[in-house]
């Protein structure tokens, strides 16, 4: 184990742990996954049953990104061919297996700008995301310092069965988003399922999903007083390429 393996392991297993904590309402139980890069191989992901409540170091496993990416290309596989593929994945073959979610976490781990990922299930966004209208209410964006952390438009990805189908459905999800909007996006809310938070640090994954609570919690009150109304493209474009926004984006996540 090296230095730089060290110092990330520590960083990825202090946001799980704050991701976890209980009074935040992120994930109970085995709920939600977290992973971190090494190095452009290298990744360390939850492994699989674990707990984000209260985790330390052996919540987490190291996995080899390009063989991952490799279980991603095949055409069909079966879940016991994927269990299979990830635990030959792992750095160290008797370590614990890694989440069924490796899949997309090596994905999302691929993308420009990306060190850190934190997948969860709060309940506020799983609400709204459980609702009939989903579709509606994740059309737009409600308030300035929501685009300053999570982008210019909000991502949703229809539910898909977890595992590979899931991963693929992502990997669809976000190279529409990226021919649309000319970016990546920040976060990814999964229908009937959860969000993913993606960032170059633990803390700009912590103020994402922060931010996406905060914004579901305004979302469901706008339900009570006639529904969103969502801010127009044009002042969208100016929040996201204001540059004093730019430098407070980068304060609040560093
Ligand atoms: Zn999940």
């Amino acid at each position: 184990m090296n230095e730089a393996y060290r110092g990330v392991l520590e960083q990825l297993v202090a946001m799980s742990a704050r991701l976890g904590e209980p009074e935040r309402d992120l994930v109970i139980l085995g709920e939600g996954n977290t992973s971190a890069a090494v190095d452009d191989d290298i990744f360390l992901i939850k492994a699989s049953g674990r707990s984000l409540v209260g985790c330390g170091p052996e919540a987490f496993v190291a996995v080899r990104r390009p063989a991952v990416m490799e279980l991603l290309q095949r055409e069909t596989a079966t879940d016991e061919e994927i269990k299979a593929g990830l635990r030959a994945a792992a750095v160290d073959p008797e370590a614990a297996p890694p989440s069924i979610e490796a899949t997309f976490h090596a994905l999302l781990l691929g993308l420009e700008g990306v060190r850190f990922v934190g997948h969860t299930h709060p309940t506020v966004v799983n609400a709204l995301l459980c609702s009939r209208d989903a579709e509606e209410l994740f059309a737009g964006s409600l308030f300035p310092d929501q685009i300053v952390l999570c982008g210019v438009a909000p991502l949703l990805v229809p539910y898909t069965d977890p595992g590979l189908p899931l991963a693929r459905a992502i990997r669809e999800g976000v190279e529409e988003y990226h021919a649309r909007h000319g970016v990546l996006p920040k976060v990814i809310f999964l229908r009937n399922h959860g969000l993913i938070a993606l960032g170059a640090t633990p803390g700009e994954v912590e103020s994402i999903t922060a931010m996406c609570v905060k914004s579901c919690r305004v979302l469901a009150g706008t339900m009570a007083f006639g529904g969103p109304r969502f801010m127009s493209p044009e002042n969208v474009a100016r929040i996201y390429s204001r540059p004093d926004e730019a430098l407070r984006r980068k304060l609040i996540t560093k």
